[in-house]
């Protein structure tokens, strides 16, 4: 078995205890990886190879250039590694070759250069005072970000957070899900071959509460946390958080409203709205999980996105031709399984999918659910959808907003008027008008309700991985 150890300090280490624990492929349902299991005391090492990296190593004052160049070289790193890593998250999560080398990979590459470049280019603006000084804004570095990760998009999600932690002058500890641990081991070896200084980028391995996780929310020496997961961990994380006064960004969960109106492009709407459930087998915080359209064209919609739903390859997820992979774990398998067995206790009806063999879930459509249905207010996180009909705008937007969850929606028409009006109204982080999963990684990313905290994203990142300082100088004397 492969073994893939913590990184600290610019060394690939096992735990001082020597612990491990295993990583099951979801498609064999065999472990497939041996990895260093940390604690606290990993976790105290990390910090103080990123404390000294920050306040004693040549990171935060090389400049930006030069960091975007050792940026830029990982993401070509990254690149030619394409096969290795995209092969790592699949192993690890069961994510279909096809997207994970083809979509996860290039991203990952993408946050790379984007926030090297975003750090070095950025502008910041000069205030002229009338009383004869001017004032200007200095974005210095915060220190040690302590970066906690998910399962479902791991090497994407990763740099997502380290990207810009590292482009603005920060060093950082990564604790990736104990799901999906490879991958982040690759980038740290990687980043090591790029020409990163010791202690920039550690990697720490474990679980979260009572683990590496929970250590790393607690250490003293960590001046950021930001944090990618389920919305009641978020809580957790927020409390640890506030007994440090430490800033924290909280990206949670979703539970994503998709409006087919009648007057929409049915073809691109089918597309699009099969792509928001069934990418990724559904384990997206952006999934289109609730679909409702509009009465009108509600029985043609259905039989098509039905359709394009039962032709989905289903099976093998290191099968290039793969569309759906097994669900990431037994027991994300366990969960996905019980919303499907109590669709009809429930009230509702499945039209297609339903459970097939291993940790398989087939893409399931579920129709006539009551509207009080945990299956409308939570998150399956799976290729479970469930649709219903409305009538009335009011009435669409009345039902997407009614989520404690606020991260994204979308929604399908050829009406111009009515796409600024709807999105307007939608109250979420994202809202995307005739396409999904679009993203300009300038734009604030992030959620509101139990969807999260803060927005990251372009100069949203930039606010929270540095300190904004102000000066104000006399000009005239
Ligand atoms: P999770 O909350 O179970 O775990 C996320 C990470 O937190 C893991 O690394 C885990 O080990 C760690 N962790 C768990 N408990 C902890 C604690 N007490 N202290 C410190 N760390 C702890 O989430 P998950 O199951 O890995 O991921 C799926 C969730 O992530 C879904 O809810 C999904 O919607 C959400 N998500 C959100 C976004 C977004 O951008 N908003 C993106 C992807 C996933």
């Amino acid at each position: 078995m492969d073994f893939f150890g913590h990184f600290i300090d610019g060394q690939e280490v096992p735990s001082a205890d020597g612990a491990t624990f295993d990583s099951v492929d979801p498609w064999t349902r065999e472990p497939w990886a041996r990895v260093a299991l940390g604690g606290r005391v990993e976790v105290e090492r990390a910090v103080a190879a990123a404390r000294r990296a920050f306040d004693s190593g040549p990171w935060p004052r090389m400049g930006y250039a030069e960091r975007g160049r050792i940026l830029h070289r990982l993401a070509d790193l990254v690149e030619a590694h394409a096969d290795e890593l995209g092969m790592a998250d699949t192993r690890d999560m069961g994510k279909p070759i096809s997207q994970s080398r083809g979509n996860d990979v290039p991203r990952a590459a993408m946050n790379l250069r984007f926030f090297a470049d975003h750090a070095r280019l950025a502008t910041a603006e000069v205030l002229p005072m009338d009383s004869g000084h001017h004032a200007y804004t200095r974005f210095e570095p915060a220190g040690v970000v302590a970066a906690i990760a998910p399962w479902n998009f791991p090497l994407m999600l990763e740099t997502w957070k380290i990207a810009p932690a590292l482009a603005w002058g920060n060093t950082v500890v990564l604790k990736p899900a104990e799901d999906t641990p490879a991958s982040a081991t690759l980038l740290a070896r990687l980043a090591a071959e790029a020409g990163m200084p010791p202690g920039v980028l550690n990697v720490v391995h474990g679980y979260g509460p009572d683990s590496a996780g929970q250590a790393l929310t607690e250490a003293d020496g960590v001046d950021r946390i930001t944090f990618t997961g389920e919305s009641a961990t978020g809580r957790v994380i927020a409390r640890a958080a506030a007994r440090r006064l430490v800033p924290v960004s909280l990206e949670l969960g979703g539970k994503g409203a998709n409006l087919v109106f009648a007057d929409a492009d049915l073809d691109n709407a089918v597309d699009w709205s099969i792509k928001a459930i069934f990418t990724n087998t559904g384990q997206v915080c952006l999934a289109g999980s609730r679909l409702y359209v509009q009465r009108p064209v509600y029985e043609e919609f259905l039989a098509r996105f039905v359709a394009a739903a039962e032709a989905m390859t289903v099976g093998d997820p290191t099968l290039e031709t793969t569309q759906i992979g097994p669900l990431a774990s037994a027991e994300h398998h366990a969960k996905v399984c019980g919303y499907v067995r109590s669709v009809e206790a429930e009230g509702g009806k499945i039209l297609t999918g339903g459970l097939g063999d291993g940790w398989i879930v087939r893409p399931t459509v579920v129709v006539d659910m009551p509207a009080t249905a945990p299956h409308w207010r939570e998150e399956i996180f799976g290729p479970v959808v469930v649709v219903a009909p409305f009538d009335t705008e009011a009435e669409a937007v009345q039902a997407a907003n009614d989520t404690p969850y606020g991260l994204n929606a979308m929604l399908f028409t050829d009406n111009l008027h009515r796409a600024h009006r709807v999105s307007a109204a939608l109250r979420a982080g994202t809202v995307w008008v005739n396409c999904f999963f679009i993203r300009d990684l300038r734009a604030p990313f992030g959620g509101v309700g139990d969807s999260g905290i803060g927005r990251e994203g372009g100069t949203f990142s930039r606010e929270f991985f540095t300190e904004p300082k102000a000066v104000v100088m006399q000009i005239n004397s």
